[in-house]
């Protein structure tokens, strides 16, 4: 009796969301065996729990991070020994200070440690970078960086959990879901090769920086979303149609169903059209 509801309440402390200060939404979930999912708002990132500390990947923000930091303590009772940037914009790995202060290693891409210094990012610059891939172990278990070309910046890794079977990937990929607003600061058509290089990986979850935990088919619909929205914009272009026109003829409807469709489709219509003509 005493067993289960100890079980009960351990259950409790894994699955339910904990309020946080000032109503910002934090939770931290399960995904499957050592992985754990942290949200923070709209914005989200996976942390892998090993018997020598924690690989952690986006911080977020400071205040997320200090958040995160001390429920891994008191959850897990390990200290975070990596912590993993998925690219260098702001909004995702600002705050990298708290963990890298308290001991934690940062990695990054090569180009993310230039980007973070030219967009005055305040966050710990990485200690570790690499080019293409990057296998790191810990505690008897393995994470996967590896970098896919250029897409929604020209440093963003994904990191692969081989016994979880999951991938998290942030911005240039998500589920069900549109690119944000008009896809700004990314690189066309460079952006597809990341859907070639998804397909040979061998994940099951995608975890991805905003929206629903997927697939990797709806990973690789996201891909074939871009590719039907770049080359129908393209080909309106080289008709001579203008952006107003283009709006209002390229309805994209088999993606009515996902989230943000009414509210970004105009404007990734916009975000392309300005790529192709810019
Ligand atoms: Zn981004």
């Amino acid at each position: 009796m005493l067993k289960n509801l100890l079980c009960y309440l351990s259950f409790i402390l894994i699955t339910i969301p904990v309020p946080a200060q000032n109503d910002v939404q934090r939770n931290i979930s399960q995904i499957n065996g050592n992985l754990y999912r942290f949200q923070n708002n709209f914005h989200y990132s996976v942390f892998l729990v090993t018997e020598e500390g924690v690989i952690a990947t986006d911080p977020i923000n400071a205040e997320a991070a200090q958040w995160l930091n001390n429920e891994i303590k008191t959850r897990f009772g390990q200290p975070v020994k990596y912590l993993i940037y998925s690219h260098h914009h702001a909004d995702h790995v600002s705050g990298g200070e708290v963990f890298a202060d308290d001991g934690a290693t940062v990695i990054a891409h090569i180009n993310a440690a230039q980007a973070l210094i030219d967009d005055n990012v305040a966050t710990a610059l990485p200690a570790i970078t690499f080019q293409q891939s990057m296998t790191l172990e810990l505690g008897g278990q393995r994470v996967e960086l590896t970098y896919l070309g250029k897409n929604h910046s020209d440093n963003s890794v994904v990191a692969y959990f081989p016994a979880e079977k999951t991938l998290f990937a942030v911005d240039f990929v998500s589920t069900r879901r549109l690119p944000y607003k008009t896809i700004s600061r990314s690189y066309f058509p460079e952006y597809f090769q990341a859907f070639d290089k998804l397909e040979q990986m061998e994940f099951e979850i995608l975890a991805p920086g905003h929206g629903d935990l997927g697939s990797k088919r709806d990973a690789l619909e996201h891909g074939e979303y871009l590719k039907e929205l770049y080359q129908s914009v393209k080909a309106a272009v080289e008709s001579g149609n203008s952006l107003e026109e283009i709006k209002q003829s390229l309805t994209l409807e088999k993606y009515s169903g996902w989230s943000q469709f009414d509210a970004w489709r105009k404007e990734n219509i916009e975000g392309i059209y300005g790529y192709l003509t810019n």
